[in-house]
């Protein structure tokens, strides 16, 4: 009887049958002793940690099944996973991708990827006419990050795969802020899941990492495979254990942050000093019906404008004492960000500040919000 993701996340390590330790050892060494064969090797073999290492093989296998997916390749970062896969793809392949996705990403298809022949189109991932519109023959991907980060903008995924495939495109959902706990593309038609595993997934602002999911073990995925294991993008053994381990309180962790937030999206949608929140399970929120079918819950990032501009957002950022003044989003501290003074390539409201809510108690981030807006 297959487990429920709660289960998978904490048993996702089988007994070291060396000692018998539940908590499986860091394996740092880069080479393995394997038999001579003259024979070709398997890609998953145990010979040399860029091909495969067990921490990774471990963390690959978990966060496959707890996307529902064939196979995961754990690489170095959020950003990297996206290179990798971009680098898979052809000069002459044209990307449908949202006007409205993490900075990095679009720095990399228009800085590095334009100039060698990748074409996108940036469209409003929240209109399916305007994907269906940007669609071409020679369109490869379409790439949709639901929420968008900072926007916390929405698309529908189902939509958006079907208006993919009927073209014969892949559909990549960039699933880093929902979280498997709040939604899973690859079950509404995605192909290919991408994570930062920086964020909610390690969860404890200590590790780099990012992954890549396929719903198939195609060719597509096998091209990428070669990419990541001769390319050498892959995620280190420690940080892969602690993802891991990361990854057994992943659903406590992530309704605790949802829960949370929506306090505080609450609190601060009321409050006479902010402009708009923005948080998908806010009744408020313009897709709010979509986020209740699609999402399960909300996830602890959220986007606020804060009335008086500029200077009134810095302020307030600068007010906040147990907010910390950080990038990045997912871990146990709140964080506050003004995002338009960090983006490059941005068109973010300069009055508007991404907060990432933590495990801290609500009652305790509502009360410094409080004094922070005076
Ligand atoms: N995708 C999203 C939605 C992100 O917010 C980020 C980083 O903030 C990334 C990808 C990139 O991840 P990383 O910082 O691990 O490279």
């Amino acid at each position: 009887m297959p487990y429920r993701p709660e289960t998978d996340a904490v048993h996702n390590s089988a007994i070291d049958p060396a000692s018998g330790a539940i908590v499986p050892p860091i394996v740092l060494s880069t080479t393995f002793e394997y038999e001579t064969t003259g024979r070709e090797h398997d890609p998953d073999e145990l010979i040399y940690t860029r091909y495969q290492n067990p921490n990774r093989a471990a963390l690959e296998a978990t966060l496959a099944k707890l996307e529902s997916g064939a196979l995961a390749h754990a690489v170095s970062s959020g950003s990297a996973a996206m290179l990798t896969i971009f680098q898979a793809l052809r000069p002459g392949d044209h990307i449908v991708s949202g006007d409205d996705l993490y900075f990095g990403i679009r720095v990399q298809l228009k800085e590095f990827f334009a100039p060698w022949g990748l074409e996108t189109s940036f469209v409003d991932m929240s209109d399916p006419r305007a994907v269906e519109a940007a669609m071409r023959p020679e369109t490869r991907m379409v790439i949709l990050e639901s929420p968008t980060n900072p926007l916390i903008r929405l698309g529908d995924i189902r939509a958006v795969a079907d208006i993919a495939h009927q073209y014969g495109a892949m559909l990549l959902v960039d699933n880093t802020v929902a979280t498997p706990v709040a939604q899973n593309p690859l079950k509404l038609g995605a192909d290919i899941v991408v994570m930062s595993l920086t964020k909610y997934l390690a969860g404890h602002h200590d590790v780099l990492g990012g992954v890549i999911i396929f719903a198939e073990d195609d060719e597509f995925a096998d091209r990428i495979m070669r990419l990541v294991k001769i390319g050498g993008s892959v995620l280190s053994p420690m940080n892969s254990w602690l993802t891991l381990r990361g990854l057994q309180s992943l659903s406590y962790r992530v309704r605790a942050h949802s829960d949370s937030a929506l306090e505080v999206a609450c609190f601060l949608a009321e409050h006479p000093k902010i402009e708009r929140v923005m948080y998908p399970h806010h009744p408020s929120h313009p897709q709010y019906d979509l986020a209740l079918r699609q999402m399960r819950i909300g996830s602890g990032l959220m986007s606020i404008l804060v009335k008086g501009g500029r200077e009134a957002a810095i302020a307030l950022v600068r007010k906040s004492k147990l907010f910390t003044s950080a990038t990045s989003f997912g871990g146990t501290h709140s964080l506050i960000e003004h995002r338009e003074s960090i983006e490059e390539d941005s068109s973010t409201p300069a009055n508007l500040l991404r907060i990432s809510i933590g495990l801290e108690h609500p009652a305790d981030l509502i009360a410094d919000l409080q004094q922070a807006l005076g």
